[in-house]
């Protein structure tokens, strides 16, 4: 209907019923509600002036920042489609998905204009290039626009964890509904002060952008992740509640002065987009002295699935019990129908052994890849999404990723979750980082290997390594050799590129 919600009138809401409060603070910048949404008028009236209009896509390369939110509910005001690109790509990788995408106008930060320039000379098509300045002169009346709610509203591409990065199409609706879920399932308040350190261009933190616009919290940035600043700014600006990924947070932890800091008005920690092992959420416990929830999702899904939140449920456990029940994977989002099935289609019953592929539906799923639709029907199946994700359920309801189908490693006839194996390395006290994958072998079909970071100033060997294994986890679960290296390859979303450690890279 045309009172449905779509992104713009979110903002239009928050406005009326905000109005003065603080919306956001960027460095010296801070913005009432009332400013922020005439801030996007203006920028939409820009956008309107160049020619961009309903379905048009517009490209955003940018560093977090108020800028960048801004610009999200600018494009979504003219009813135009958001592309955010990862800033790590290099030129011929962004016009590879500016040709994909076919973008009108591309927005860059002026740190990206020259990495933007050199792309756009690599495409076929047109496209119009445009600072994405600071602060906007104009400034007007925000509109609800064109958009309706079954409208596309983004395209994300994946990580490219497991391969080509796949354009993920996100309507209005399903903006909308995972905004209004999340605040619900997280209790999300004006009183609220979302720390934005992740990228705004992945989901893991872009999501926040409409949910907590949504109920009036208040939005601050962290440009680009650094430890020590991201410990600064949570600090300085009294952040209740922030969504990292497992290694931001692993080395926020690591970090000496972490613990001592002023955390009282934190409220929760979130943490997902790659597994993370329950030494490091020990870890993150001691450190912040907060609520821990643990998330998991999907590009193709909102991106939350499942979450860690405990509830009045259960109550009566004890601290330890806690801890570990929320070191799980998590029960299902609000509006996700998900399942665990085998290989006939069979549910797996909740005894905490069973190993089955999560397959999800609800009104936060995408209707497909953009302009693949072999891609597309491999995905959505039979009405559901198939996720590729192997898990565990236990009694409680707890679903417990064990790994992705792609990572699970195949030796001697034996399947090994190479969660399994990073959990048990993560228990020795000097590994900072650590992944297992499985490598070509001729005796074993695959042998299973490690690659492993040290923590600073420590030293660590294979050998010892290996024993420390062996106490730890079956005989054909150990892996035959352990690389230490000073970091492991990444993702442009912070995820470690097993790819990349299995071809030897
Ligand atoms: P691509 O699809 O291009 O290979 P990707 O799957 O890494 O990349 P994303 O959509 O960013 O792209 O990530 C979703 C995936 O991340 C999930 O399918 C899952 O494998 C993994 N993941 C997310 N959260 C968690 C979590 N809490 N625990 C374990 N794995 C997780
Ligand atoms: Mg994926």
């Amino acid at each position: 209907g045309h009172t449905a919600p779509t992104i713009p009138r979110l903002l239009i809401q928050a406005a009326q019923v905000h109005g003065t409060a603080e919306a956001a603070r960027d460095g010296e910048l801070r913005v009432t509600w009332s400013e922020f949404a005439a801030r996007v008028a203006g920028r939409a009236a820009q956008y309107a002036h160049l020619g961009v209009g309903r379905g048009d896509r517009v490209a955003v390369l940018a560093d977090n920042g108020l800028a960048f939110l801004e610009a999200y509910f600018a494009v979504a005001a003219v009813g135009a489609v958001s592309v955010p690109l990862n800033v790590r790509l290099v030129p011929r990788e962004l016009a590879g998905v500016l040709e994909d995408a076919e973008p009108v106008l591309l927005l860059a930060q002026e740190r990206y204009s020259r990495v933007a320039r050199e792309a756009a000379t690599l495409i076929s098509g047109a496209i119009e290039l445009q600072p994405l300045a600071q602060s906007p002169d104009a400034t007007g009346v925000l509109e609800p626009g064109p958009a309706r709610e079954g409208d596309l509203a983004h395209l994300y591409y994946t990580s490219g964890t497991t391969g080509r990065p796949k354009g993920v199409m996100l309507s209005h609706r399903n903006v909308c509904q995972h905004a209004l879920a999340a605040a619900c399932e997280l209790s999300l308040a004006p009183t609220d002060t979302w720390a934005h350190i992740a990228p705004m261009f992945h989901l893991a933190d872009a999501w926040a952008s409409f949910a907590i616009t949504l109920v009036g919290g208040r939005h601050v940035f962290l440009e680009r992740f650094e430890a020590g600043a991201a410990l600064d700014l949570m600090e300085r600006e009294r952040a209740t509640i922030t969504n990292l990924v497992p290694t931001m947070l692993g080395a926020m932890v690591a970090r000496t002065d972490a613990a001592a800091r002023d955390w009282s008005r934190l409220r929760s920690i979130l943490s997902g987009g790659a597994p993370i092992a329950p030494e490091v959420v020990r870890a993150i416990v001691a450190t912040f002295r907060t609520e821990y929830v643990q998330t998991y999702g999907m590009t193709e899904t909102s991106p939350y699935l499942t979450l860690s939140k405990l509830g009045r449920a259960q109550a009566g456990l004890s601290a330890e019990e806690r801890l570990a029940l929320s070191a799980r994977t998590g029960r299902p989002f609000l509006g996700i129908e998900l399942q665990v099935v085998d290989a006939d289609g069979a549910r797996v019953p909740a005894d905490d052994t069973s190993v089955g592929e999560i397959r999800v539906r609800g009104a936060t799923v995408t209707a497909g890849y953009w302009r693949q639709p072999e891609a597309t029907a491999q995905a959505l199946r039979d009405g559901w999404l198939w996720t590729g994700d192997l898990a565990r359920v236990d009694r409680h309801g707890f679903v417990e990723i064990v790994d992705r189908a792609k990572d699970m490693i195949l030796t001697g006839g034996e399947n090994v979750y190479s969660i399994e194996v990073e959990n048990v390395l993560y228990e020795h006290p000097d590994v900072l980082e650590a992944a297992a994958f499985g490598r070509p072998d001729v005796q074993w079909g695959e042998a299973v290997w490690a690659a492993v970071v040290p923590r600073e100033g420590r030293r660590l060997d294979a050998a010892a390594l290996i024993a420390h294994c062996r106490g730890r986890l079956a005989g054909f679960k150990v892996p035959k050799g352990i690389d230490l290296l000073e970091a492991l390859p990444r993702t442009g979303s912070g995820k470690i590129a097993k790819r990349l450690l299995r071809d030897g890279i």
